[in-house]
């Protein structure tokens, strides 16, 4: 109990310290911090700390690039970061115009005037050359502080975008993941029934794939894997949305063509996958042939994207029942 409250004072001061904002995701990593969890990240704030006296948001967001990758901190916590950031620069910004107001009632209070004895105009021409001078260091100051910060700003619009790419794609075969699919689908569905246009979808899974793991290892598995989305990519460029669906199931939508149009590409498809044996690429092991099920639906009036991709998955279910190594094309029972 006592152990836990001296950690929550020691994460709270450290906040404190820093001026660091008490979102979930620093409290989690001060967490990690004050209690060991992560011998780099201990080391690394230890290090900032000795530098900079003191730990501060852009030392945070340095070390989780380092060590964590920009893709661990996802779309949120780069928002988050910017967020910061802007409102940093929105405060430079206050600091500077405060600073100039300050600076133009001082020389608006010393109206010099001959009146004036030599030696007060000599005080007051003193005292203008200060507030000038202090008003220039401020403004450098200021202005390298901009810098600095809208350097950072670039660096997590870079951080930004690849958190966006990793998002919507699939870290092992580089294809666009399900998430990405189903986006596109929604927007290919709306624009299929306002030009009153084709559409169709290919579900596609490789027959006993567990066997490939089994019988060479996992290794061997993702790179068939890998293999099986090159062609795709390769065969589909132009004509259709490849995703990988899950697992070792993937999807091709395909707008502006028919159902028979698609099941004709996914029978050259699949005889293309099914036609050489495969072979690793860096064991140069033959694995064997790599055959694939493959099921097709067309758009119908009153579709979602879900029946629709229901209607695939059960063609696609038909062709494993028949004995897999073939495509069916959903039709509507007679
Ligand atoms: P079926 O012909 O009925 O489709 O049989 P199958 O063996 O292809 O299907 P099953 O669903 O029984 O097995 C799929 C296997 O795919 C099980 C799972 O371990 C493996 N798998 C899923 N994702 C990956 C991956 O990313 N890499 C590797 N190597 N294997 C994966
Ligand atoms: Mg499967
Ligand atoms: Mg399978």
């Amino acid at each position: 109990m006592s152990d836990s409250r001296g950690t929550f004072d020691r994460i709270r001061a450290l906040l404190e310290e820093g001026a660091i904002a008490p979102t979930p995701s620093n409290y989690e990593f001060l967490y990690r911090y004050v209690t060991g969890a992560d011998p780099q990240l201990v080391e690394a704030v230890d290090g900032a700390r000795r530098e900079h006296g003191q730990l501060a948001d852009r030392n945070l967001a340095h070390i989780r690039r380092d060590l964590y990758g920009t893709g661990r901190a996802g779309v949120g916590k780069v928002l988050e970061d910017t967020e910061q950031q802007l409102a940093r620069m929105n405060d430079y910004i206050e600091r500077q115009d405060a600073g100039a107001r300050d600076y133009a009632s001082k020389l608006s209070r010393s109206d010099l005037d001959a009146s004036a004895t030599l030696e007060r105009q000599r005080q007051m021409l003193a005292d203008m050359i200060e507030a000038t001078n202090q008003m220039l260091s401020t403004t450098e100051q200021l202005q390298a502080e901009l810098a600095a910060s809208s350097r950072e700003i670039d660096i997590l619009k870079a951080d930004l975008e690849i958190a966006r790419v990793d998002a919507r794609s699939d870290a092992l075969t580089g294809l666009s993941n399900r998430k990405a699919c189903c986006d596109y689908l929604d927007a290919q569905l709306d624009r299929a029934f306002a030009e009153d246009r084709p559409l169709s979808l290919i579900f596609l899974d490789i027959d006993h794939f567990k066997k490939f793991n089994d019988n060479f290892g996992h290794r061997m598995g993702d790179e068939v894997l890998r293999l099986v989305s090159a062609s795709l990519e390769r065969f589909f460029h132009g004509r259709g949305f490849v995703a990988r669906w899950g697992g070792e199931e993937f999807v091709i939508v395909m707008p502006m063509h028919e159902a028979e149009d698609a099941t004709q590409f996914a029978e050259r498809f699949r005889q293309h996958i099914g036609s050489r044996a495969v072979k690793g690429s860096q064991s140069g092991r033959e694995v064997g042939r790599v055959t694939l099920s493959l099921g097709v639906a067309g758009l119908i009036a009153g579709d979602s994207a879900q029946t629709l991709i229901d209607r695939a998955d059960a063609a696609l279910y038909d062709a494993k029942a028949d004995g897999r190594d073939r495509v069916v094309c959903w039709k509507a029972a007679a």
